[in-house]
């Protein structure tokens, strides 16, 4: 059974639609993923991600194993029947998680020790145990456990971190393969694979052909968007893109704006999450067509427009920015809630223009008409 099939490539870049088809449901790309963190999209309904066109999210299993358990995962059936609802969901390894918030971790030959950062309490992940757990958490696509090394790295010492994730890997589809043995073909999850390598071209095609021969079903690209240059961050994964297999998804890890995802997309990668919408969303600002801003601003007190005109989302359809401005200076929690449901339709919207750009075979266009208008900056 084949999983990925790519739609459509656009015929001016590596833009392409495509249908991953996982045990949970059809994930349709381009896609942004929001982001469930500890098992909700903070401030978001179920009912809410639905109508802003909601996919696929993206859990972790860092957080799922520390808080609430495993014990609990398993006991609701996993994150769709504890979180209740049928959108698939993609975990994380909780590599990036181990590097970002633990302390005092030990990264060894077979794994890593950590502390956690709830609590203090220690804690060892190896690549079979995190392919457990993510039994445990029971979401439609797992990724391997990797080395998420700092920016910047030395190039020695983002070698080193690849030449772990890569041994990682194998020893996670070993025992993913074990794990998922007796499962139905349409019944067993998919296994991503995360490419690694710094900002350094070199280490990023190797990564891509060492991960290519392991037969992931889809590959993940890790360690960017962490601090380096938008020049950086393009040629890395240009060189990942181009040594990766055509007939497999690509997923960037933890990209937002709205610019990014036109820009990575162009080069070929199809799955998008980001914490930036809801996270912006607190903080008071949002995204429009027309560019992004802060809903706080005076400007805004007698507007009676909605966050984007253009826009079909729940707030946008029912809420004037005059109304949300007030509710965000009056720390109101339905501010956040509003402007969390915008900002995720807005990126998910996004992914749809994306499509019909390729559809149309005029991605470079859309995305040119996409810029003039966000970077232009007049609501
Ligand atoms: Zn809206």
């Amino acid at each position: 059974m084949k999983h990925f099939e790519v739609i459509k490539t656009d015929p001016s870049c590596g833009a392409r639609t495509g249908r991953l088809t996982t045990r949970q449901g059809v994930v349709n790309t381009q896609i942004f993923m929001p982001v469930a963190t500890q098992a909700t999209v903070k401030a978001v309904t179920q009912r809410d991600l639905k109508e802003c066109g909601a996919e696929c999210l993206l859990s972790n299993t860092y957080h799922l194993y520390l808080r609430p358990g495993l014990k609990v995962m398993e006991h609701f059936g996993g994150i769709n029947g504890f979180m209740n609802h049928d959108i698939p969901v993609l975990t994380d390894s909780g590599g990036f998680q181990v590097f970002s918030l633990s302390k005092l971790r030990k990264i060894t030959e077979d794994g890593v020790i950590f502390q956690s950062h709830i609590d203090g309490s220690t804690h060892y992940f190896t690549p079979e145990k995190v392919i457990d757990f993510e039994k445990s958490i029971g979401s439609a696509i797992w990724t391997c456990l990797d080395v998420c090394v700092k920016n910047p790295a030395t190039r020695a010492e983002a070698a080193e971190g690849l030449r772990k994730t890569m041994n990682w890997a194998k020893r996670a589809k070993k025992h993913f393969l074990e794990v998922t043995k007796d499962m139905e073909e349409e019944k067993r999850p998919l296994l991503f694979g995360i490419v690694q390598g710094s900002v350094y071209t070199d280490l990023r095609k190797q990564a891509a052909e060492a991960m290519a021969e392991l037969e992931p079903d889809g590959f993940a690209i890790g360690g960017l968007s962490v601090g380096e240059t938008k020049p950086q961050m393009l040629e890395a994964l240009q060189a990942a893109i181009e040594n990766l297999p055509k007939d497999k998804p690509v997923y960037f890890m933890g990209l937002g704006t709205p610019e990014d995802l036109w820009d990575c997309a162009e080069l070929g990668t199809d799955m998008f999450d980001c914490v930036l919408p809801t996270r912006n969303a607190r903080n008071g600002q949002v995204m429009s067509e027309d560019g992004k801003y802060y809903i706080k601003n005076a400007c805004y007190r007698l507007d009676d427009r909605p966050i984007d005109p253009e826009c079909s989302c729940y707030c946008c359809r029912n809420y004037s920015r005059g109304y949300i401005s007030h509710l965000y200076k009056a720390h109101e929690i339905l501010a956040s809630e509003l402007m969390s449901i915008h900002n995720i339709h807005f990126l998910i919207n996004q992914a749809h223009k994306m499509r019909e750009a390729v559809a149309a075979g005029k991605f470079r266009e859309a995305k040119k008409a996409f810029r003039e208008r966000y970077f232009q900056d007049r609501h």
